[in-house]
C-alpha cells in the first residue's frame, strides 16, 4: 500500500484565477506574487512559441507537441486543455502538491477549461473570475497590447464572450480596474 497524501494544511488554499482575454489576469497575478512572495504562482507548460521579454520557466516552460504529449501520458499534469483552438497550456501537478503540503497557498491563471477541470480534481479549489469594467474596455486593452492580429483578436474574443457567459460558475468575482486593488482582493481570498 502506498502512504495516504499529507494532509493539506489548514489554511492553504488552491485558488484558480480565470477571465476573457486581455482583462489583466498575467498582470493582477504578477502584483499578487510580487506583494505575497509566499503564494506560489503556478509556472504553466504550452506549446505556444514565446513572445519578445518571456523567460522559459519563469512565464512559462516553453515545450513542444511532443513533449506535452509526454507530460499528459506521464500524468505531470493537473489540468491541460487547447485555448483559443489553438495552443495547448497545462498545469504541472508536483510544484502544486509540494506547495500545499508545505502549507503554501498556490495562484493558478489560467482558462475557463482549466478552471473546470481544477474544481472536478479538487472541489475545496477557490475559483475567482476576474472581470473588466466594461466590454469597450475589455477590446481596447486587447488592441492596445498589440501583440495579436486582428484575426487573433476577433478569435480572442470570441472565446471571451463563451468565458463571461460562464462567469456564474465562480466562487468570486473580482474587476480589474485597478490592478494593485485588484491584485489584493485577490490575495486576501488565498487565506
Ligand atoms: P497567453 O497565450 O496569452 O499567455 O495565454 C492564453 C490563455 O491561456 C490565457 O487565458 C491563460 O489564462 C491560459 N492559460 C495559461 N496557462 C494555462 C494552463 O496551464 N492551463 C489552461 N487551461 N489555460 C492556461
Amino acid at each position: 500500500r502506498f502512504p495516504e497524501p499529507a494532509p493539506r494544511a489548514a489554511r492553504s488554499r488552491l485558488l484558480v484565477l480565470a477571465g476573457p482575454t486581455a482583462v489583466g489576469k498575467g498582470t493582477v497575478a504578477a502584483c499578487v506574487k510580487q506583494n505575497h512572495p509566499d503564494i506560489l504562482l503556478s509556472v504553466s507548460a504550452t506549446t505556444r512559441p514565446p513572445r519578445p521579454g518571456e523567460v522559459d520557466g519563469e512565464h512559462y516552460y516553453f515545450v513542444d507537441d511532443a513533449a506535452f504529449d509526454r507530460m499528459i501520458a506521464g500524468g505531470e499534469l493537473l489540468e491541460h486543455a487547447t485555448v483559443h483552438n489553438k495552443y495547448r497550456y497545462g498545469t504541472p501537478r508536483m510544484p502544486i502538491e509540494r506547495a500545499l503540503a508545505a502549507g503554501r497557498s498556490v495562484l493558478l491563471e489560467i482558462d475557463l477549461q482549466g478552471a473546470r477541470q481544477v474544481r472536478a480534481a479538487d472541489p475545496s479549489a477557490t475559483l475567482v473570475f476576474l472581470l473588466p469594467p466594461s466590454w469597450d474596455e475589455l477590446v481596447q486593452r486587447l488592441i492596445g497590447r498589440g501583440t495579436e492580429d486582428a484575426e487573433e483578436r476577433s478569435r480572442r474574443l470570441r472565446t471571451a464572450k463563451v468565458e463571461l457567459a460562464a462567469q456564474g460558475e465562480f466562487d468570486y468575482r473580482v474587476v480589474n480596474d485597478d490592478v494593485t486593488r485588484a491584485a489584493a482582493e485577490v490575495a486576501a481570498l488565498a487565506r
